[in-house]
């Protein structure tokens, strides 16, 4: 009875930050038990040639196959993570699993050599043993040719550390890995530091390409970057491609590469083999050529 009143007033001092820890801690612990019973899966969504028709790759996004609340996404649980040793845990098992998912899509025999291309966090780059832990995983997947796996860091996080990120970034490619730069557009390159950095894709971020059919600013802001990945021989592809007059309108700024909803939503690993044999770019896109 004593413990009982002793609770009740404990209660009464509890702050809503207290709240929020406590919050915090459970949130952690349901990731702990996901990453231990396997409930975390990779979706994949296609990269394309709007113009060749190639499919360029497939990009791995993850998530949370809840046993009660469904499929998440990613912002329901990477931000619980952020500063926390299991965001690496969590790194490792994506670059684990797309390499085996190369591999068996190299296995399955239907002459696809597709490449996967995973987002890692600036933080997990930095890592001492990044590419130490790289360097194990390709090793573990001999079969796998390392040009496969594609790196992608948001441009953002690339530059608040530039020197120590080119360097480890430097030493991946090393490993025979690529980097693209993410959401590229959203943080402050200079072109000194674009240069600088050795990615060889830029992605250009979804919120200039959602909304350049209307606003001029996003549009200059798009040809701006496709100018710029040109004159530094930086591939580059669009994302957010939700419908065909975006597909058409990048066509003719002359980005080929594209991404998005328009093109193929992410979905399980199972149904990419058919996707890719089954697409063809809409010609629709490519008339106004
Ligand atoms: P991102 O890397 O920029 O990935 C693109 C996001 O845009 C994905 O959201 C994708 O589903 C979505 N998307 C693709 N096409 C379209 C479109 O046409 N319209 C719209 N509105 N959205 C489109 P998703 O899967 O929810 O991922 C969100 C972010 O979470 C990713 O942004 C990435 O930064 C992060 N993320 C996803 N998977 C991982 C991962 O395995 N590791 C890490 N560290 N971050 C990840
Ligand atoms: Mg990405
Ligand atoms: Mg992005
Ligand atoms: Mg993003």
């Amino acid at each position: 009875r004593a413990k009982e009143l002793g609770k009740n007033r404990y209660h009464l001092f509890d702050t809503a930050q207290d709240e929020a820890v406590k919050a915090q801690r459970e949130n952690l612990e349901d990731i702990r038990n996901a990453l231990d019973n396997q409930q975390f899966v990779l979706y994949y969504q296609p990269k394309v040639n709007m113009k060749t028709g190639i499919v360029i790759g497939v990009e791995a996004l993850i998530r949370w196959q809840h046993p009660e609340r469904g499929l998440l996404s990613p912002i329901e649980f990477l931000p619980v993570i952020e500063n926390n040793p299991m965001s690496y845990e969590m790194g490792e098992w994506v670059i684990d699993t797309a390499l085996s998912q190369i591999s068996e899509w190299q296995r399955t025999g239907l002459n696809l050599p597709v490449g996967i291309s995973v987002n890692i966090t600036a933080a997990h780059l930095q890592h001492p043993n990044f590419s130490k832990m790289l360097a194990q995983k390709l090793a573990a997947h001999p079969e796998v040719d390392p040009h496969y796996l594609e790196l992608e860091v948001l441009e953002t996080s690339a530059l608040d550390n530039i020197k120590d990120v080119t360097s480890i970034m430097n030493v991946c490619i090393g490993l025979g890995v690529n980097f693209a730069l993410d959401d590229f557009g959203t943080g402050y390159s200079s072109l000194t530091y674009l240069r600088r950095l050795p990615a060889n894709l830029i992605k250009i971020d979804q919120s200039f390409v959602r909304d350049m059919l209307h606003d001029t600013d996003d549009l200059a802001i798009i040809e701006g970057v496709i100018a710029l990945a040109k004159s530094f021989k930086r591939e580059v592809i669009a994302e957010g491609v939700e419908t065909k007059e975006h597909g058409s309108a990048l066509l003719q700024l002359g980005c080929e590469l594209a991404q998005g909803y328009g093109i193929a939503k992410p979905m399980p690993a199972e149904q990419i083999p058919a996707w890719i044999i089954s697409w063809v770019p809409d010609k629709s896109w490519t008339q106004q050529l």
